[in-house]
C-alpha cells in the first residue's frame, strides 16, 4: 500500500438528517421504542420511526460507531420505501446514510451504488444544481479516497465545490468543507501547490464561520499539515498536527476515530527523528482505529505497517515482523483491484454517459454494469476513461486477477482501475449489447442494438491471442474464449483486455 498515512479526516456528510443537537442518544432510542410499540402500520408513524431511526444511525456515526448504525439505517430504508415509495427524497438521504457507514466500514462495493441511487432519486426531486446533490458528490468523491483511488474521485469532488458555490456562494462553510475534500484528492495525486492553495482558503472560511476550536478547523489543520510535511516543512506540520488533536479531542472526545488519524500521521512525522515518541503515538492511534472501526479496518493495518517500521528502526525486529505480518492479512481482504490495493467502489462518473447506469453483482462476473433506463441503439453510453500509460507500465501493472486495461494501439494502454469512468466494470459477452469505437483518442461504448431497462451491458473483449482467455458469458453463441478468433491477433488496434 502506499499511502503511509491513514486517510485524512475528509469529513463525509450525511445528507439532509443531521441530528438535532439537544437530541441525545438515549432519548433517540427512548422514541424508536415508543414508536415501535404503537406497530407503525400507519404510514405517518412508520415516517416518524424511520426518522428517529436515521436520527439514532446519524448519532452512532458521530461517535464512531459505524458497525451499529448499519442496521440502523437499513431498517429505516425499508421502512420508507414502504411507506413513502422507493422513489421518496427521504429514502435517497438515508441511502446516503447507510452508503457513509460502509464507506468507514471499508465496504466500498456496497457504498458506491447506493450513493449513486442516492444521486439520481436526488437530481430528480431537487433538481441538478442542490446542495444535497453536491453532497452526494462529496461523498462519492470521499469514497474514492478512502478506497485510495484518488483521481477517480477528482471529478466527483470538482462537480460538488461547482454545484456547492452556485448554490451556496463561494464563502459558505459547506463550499470550505467541499474545497478540503477536494485538496485531500489532490495532495495525493502529489498536485501539492492547488492542495494546499484550497486548504488554506478552506481554513480561512470555517475559521470565521466556526471559530479557531471546529472539528473542520481540525481536519484542514492535519490535511494542510500532510502537505507541508510532503514539501518539507515538518517543524509547521507538527504544530499544526499537534492543534488538530487537541481541538478534535476536545469536540470530538479522546477515543474517536478522527483523533487518530492525527496521530498517525504525526507519528508518521516523527517516524525517523524521534522514533520512540513516534511508537508510542502509533499505539495511541491503534488503539483509537481499533475500538471504533474494529480489528480488521484497513486504517488498523496502516498504523500497524507504520508501527512495525518505527519498532524496527528501535531495533525491535519481532515484534516488527508479527505487526507486518498482522498488517498484510488484514489488507489481503479488502478487494483490490490492482498492487496499488485500490479498493473497487462500484462508481459511475456520470460526466462520461448520458444513461443512468448501475454497477451491481453480475450472473457473468462478480460485478457488471446495468442499464437503469431504456437505451436507443447506436447511441455513446459510456466513455472507457482512465490513466493513460504506456506498454512497460501495463505490463507492470498486470494482475491476472483483475486487470482494466484497454489497449489504445500498440504503445498507448488505458488502466480503468485508476480514473475510470466505470466503464472499466462492463463484462465480456460473446454476444454484446455495445461495441467500442475509437474517436480521437477516445475510447466510446456505443449500443448495438435498444437495450431494456435492468439489462447488463457487455462487449466483445476480443483479447489478443497470447493467452488463451476462457469464457462463460452465456450466450447462445458464445465461441468458448474471450479472444479475438481469426488469423489477425495482433495490432488490432481497439482490442481490450481485462484478465479475470
Ligand atoms: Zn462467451
Amino acid at each position: 500500500m502506499s499511502q503511509k498515512k491513514a486517510a485524512s479526516g475528509l469529513g463525509t456528510r450525511p445528507g439532509g438528517s443531521v441530528p438535532e443537537p439537544y437530541s441525545s442518544e438515549r432519548t433517540c432510542r427512548r422514541e424508536v421504542a415508543k414508536l415501535r410499540r404503537i406497530t407503525p402500520r400507519r404510514k405517518t408513524v412508520a415516517r416518524r420511526l424511520a426518522r428517529s431511526l436515521v436520527r439514532l444511525g446519524g448519532l452512532l456515526c458521530q461517535t464512531g460507531r459505524y458497525g451499529e448504525a448499519e442496521p440502523v439505517f437499513i431498517e429505516a430504508v425499508s421502512i420508507l420505501e414502504h411507506a413513502a415509495g422507493a422513489n421518496d427524497i427521504e429514502v435517497a438521504s438515508a441511502l446516503n446514510n447507510l452508503a457513509v457507514c460502509y464507506k468507514y466500514l471499508a465496504r466500498y462495493l456496497d457504498a458506491g451504488p447506493l450513493y449513486q441511487r442516492a444521486l439520481v432519486m436526488t437530481e430528480r426531486a431537487r433538481g441538478p444544481w442542490h446542495p444535497d446533490v453536491a453532497t452526494i458528490y462529496h461523498n462519492l468523491g470521499g469514497l474514492e479516497h478512502a478506497a485510495g483511488n484518488w483521481s477517480r474521485g477528482e471529478p466527483f469532488a470538482r462537480k460538488s465545490v461547482r454545484i456547492r458555490r452556485q448554490a451556496l456562494g463561494p464563502q459558505h462553510p459547506d463550499v470550505a468543507a467541499d474545497m478540503t475534500a477536494l485538496a485531500a484528492l489532490l495532495d495525493q495525486q502529489e498536485k501539492y501547490a492547488e492542495a494546499e492553495r484550497l486548504y488554506r482558503q478552506a481554513l480561512a472560511i470555517v475559521e470565521r464561520c466556526y471559530g479557531p476550536t471546529h472539528h473542520q478547523v481540525a481536519v484542514n489543520l492535519n490535511n494542510l499539515a500532510a502537505v507541508r510535511h510532503a514539501r518539507g516543512d515538518a517543524a509547521e506540520a507538527e504544530h499544526m498536527y499537534r492543534r488538530a488533536i487537541s481541538i478534535d479531542t476536545t469536540c470530538l472526545g479522546p477515543r474517536h476515530s478522527k483523533v487518530g488519524f492525527s496521530l498517525n500521521n504525526l507519528a508518521v512525522l516523527l517516524k525517523s527523528a524521534r522514533p520512540k515518541e513516534s511508537a508510542s503515538l502509533f499505539r495511541r492511534a491503534l488503539a483509537i482505529f481499533r475500538r471504533s472501526l474494529g480489528r480488521n479496518h484497513p486504517n488498523v493495518a496502516i498504523c500497524l505497517e507504520n508501527y512495525a517500521s518505527v519498532l524496527r528502526t528501535l531495533g525491535r525486529r519481532k515484534e516488527a515482523d508479527t505487526l507486518a505480518r498482522r498488517a498484510e492479512t488484514i489488507l489481503a481482504r479488502i478487494e483490490a483491484v490492482n498492487d496499488e490495493a485500490v479498493g473497487v467502489t462500484g462508481t459511475i462518473n456520470p460526466e462520461h454517459t448520458p444513461f443512468q447506469l448501475e454497477v451491481r453483482p453480475s450472473p457473468i462476473h462478480r460485478v457488471g454494469v446495468f442499464a437503469n433506463e431504456p437505451i436507443p441503439a447506436r447511441r455513446k453510453v459510456i466513455e472507457y476513461t482512465g490513466e493513460r500509460i504506456g506498454r512497460n507500465e501495463a505490463r507492470r501493472r498486470s494482475n491476472p486477477k483483475h486487470v482494466y486495461l484497454f489497449e489504445l494501439d500498440k504503445y498507448w494502454q488505458i488502466d480503468g482501475a485508476i480514473g475510470g469512468s466505470g466503464a472499466e466494470y462492463i463484462n465480456h459477452s460473446c454476444e454484446p449489447n455495445l461495441r467500442a469505437r475509437l474517436v480521437r483518442g477516445h475510447i466510446l461504448y456505443c449500443s448495438k442494438r435498444p437495450i431494456v431497462r435492468g439489462e447488463e451491458l457487455t462487449v466483445d473483449y476480443q483479447y489478443p491471442e497470447i493467452t488463451r482467455m476462457p469464457c462463460s458469458c452465456g450466450a447462445a453463441s458464445c465461441r468458448g474464449t474471450m479472444n479475438k478468433v481469426g488469423r489477425d491477433v495482433r495490432g488490432s488496434g481497439t482490442s481490450r483486455r481485462r484478465l479475470s
